[in-house]
């Protein structure tokens, strides 16, 4: 068995120009998969609310070229990233989208590469407004930027207080050379259980809009809610959603799995590199950190934590090899790790190991990986690092 899938076509955005086949570990995405959830994400969605898919950080690591291309295709009309280089890496790949830079930009290079690449900036504060509309006059630039206005209501990052979202808006329609094309906040507890903090969010952003039309502008754009708060109240849909983790395959929280169905995007692999016998009371890997109980076939496998495999999931994690579950032995080394294999016969080099995904009725998350580090699936999957490839399956 090579690999779950028959057909992999090999993205040139994405990938480096070795035959899929070649690898030695990749990372498999489901373009199948990435649609299916952009599909049903959509189909939830009142037919008045638009899908922004956030393709930050490499695409929450799934390479972000290929998703964009797949998600735009599939029903998202946004696409959302954190930086500019992240924006222009999109327009490099053809990218036509409107892209709006959900992070901060002051400097005049940015603004420069907004203007040029057609971007869309967050304005988080009257001085950076000021900034803004200062370089574009400087520039003589003609067309008026769209920008987003971000308010904090809560989550105490980027944005102006609610309570001067007016008196903010009211600069930016002033301004010269900008156009207001959305006022936005964010939500820090959306995938909590306990809803309180979240609609104290609601009811100030709903406040900040209250006096913003009361002074006689009406904001073209709202958009309020990423995945969690998409899957946990239409009240909160607004406008646009920007789904990030969902458009992945992934639940924000164990109790929004009943809401939609979603099917996990990133598959990670690895081929088994050497298969020998070690007898009772044989150390493996650096420390010695596993001894042999008693004889076992052991397999080594070419990923390590330079790929992004979590070193402290040494001893702990589990891999699948023909469908069926293996531990992981001794200490996960940078670019090899070791597995026991004695429970399946006959275990050949070449052989595919699936560290995160499905194999048969197996199957391992991010989420369990992310709950054995205590951490979040977010950050699993931005783990993965460019010396993997990612290779795209239908
Ligand atoms: C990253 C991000 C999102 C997407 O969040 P998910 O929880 O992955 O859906 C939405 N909005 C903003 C401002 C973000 O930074």
């Amino acid at each position: 068995m090579l690999s779950r899938k028959q057909t992999p076509s090999v993205s040139n955005q994405q990938c480096d120009t070795y035959a899929w086949f070649s690898q030695r570990a990749w990372v498999e995405i489901d373009l199948g998969a990435l649609s299916y959830n952009v599909q049903q994400l959509v189909q939830f969605l009142s037919p008045r609310t638009q899908l922004m898919a956030v393709v930050k950080a490499d695409a929450y690591g799934h390479g972000a070229v290929t998703v964009a291309q797949t998600v735009l295709q599939s029903g998202a009309s946004w696409l959302g990233v954190a930086t500019v280089p992240e924006a222009i890496q999109l327009r490099e790949g053809g990218i036509k989208a409107p892209i709006v830079i959900l992070g901060a930009t002051h400097t005049p290079e940015q603004i420069h590469a907004i203007a040029h690449w057609k971007l869309q900036p967050t304005l988080c504060s009257p001085k950076q407004a000021l900034v803004f509309s200062n370089i574009l006059e400087e520039m003589n630039y003609d067309s008026p930027v769209p920008v987003h206005i971000k308010l904090d209501t809560g989550m105490s990052r980027l944005g102006t207080n609610w309570q001067q979202a007016s008196e903010f808006v009211q600069l930016v329609q002033r301004l010269p050379h900008l156009s207001i094309a959305s006022i936005y906040s964010h939500l820090a507890t959306a995938d909590s259980l306990d809803t309180t903090v979240m609609k104290e969010q609601h009811r100030r952003f709903e406040e900040a809009i209250a006096h913003i039309k009361a002074i006689g502008i009406q904001p073209p754009c709202l958009h309020l809610a990423n995945s969690a708060a998409a899957l946990t109240d239409p009240a909160l849909h607004y406008d646009i959603i920007r789904a990030g983790l969902a458009i992945y395959g992934l639940y924000p929280a164990p109790h929004l799995q009943n809401v939609i169905n979603l099917k996990p995007v990133l598959q990670l692999n690895a081929r088994i590199t050497q298969v020998k016998t070690i007898s009772p009371g044989t150390g493996v890997s650096y420390n010695h950190q596993f001894i042999a109980p008693h004889e076992l076939r052991l397999a080594v496998v070419g990923i390590g934590y330079a790929d992004g495999v979590p070193r402290s999931l040494s001893n702990k994690m589990q891999v699948l090899i023909r469908g069926q579950r293996v531990s992981q032995i001794g200490t996960i080394t940078m670019d090899q790790l070791m597995l026991d294999v004695s429970a399946i016969p006959n275990v050949q080099e070449g052989e595919v190991v699936t560290l995160l995904g499905e194999q048969g009725n197996e199957r391992i998350s991010a989420d369990d990986w992310a709950e054995q580090l205590n951490t979040i699936s977010w950050e699993i999957l931005c783990g993965f690092k460019h010396r993997l490839p990612r290779v795209a399956v239908m």
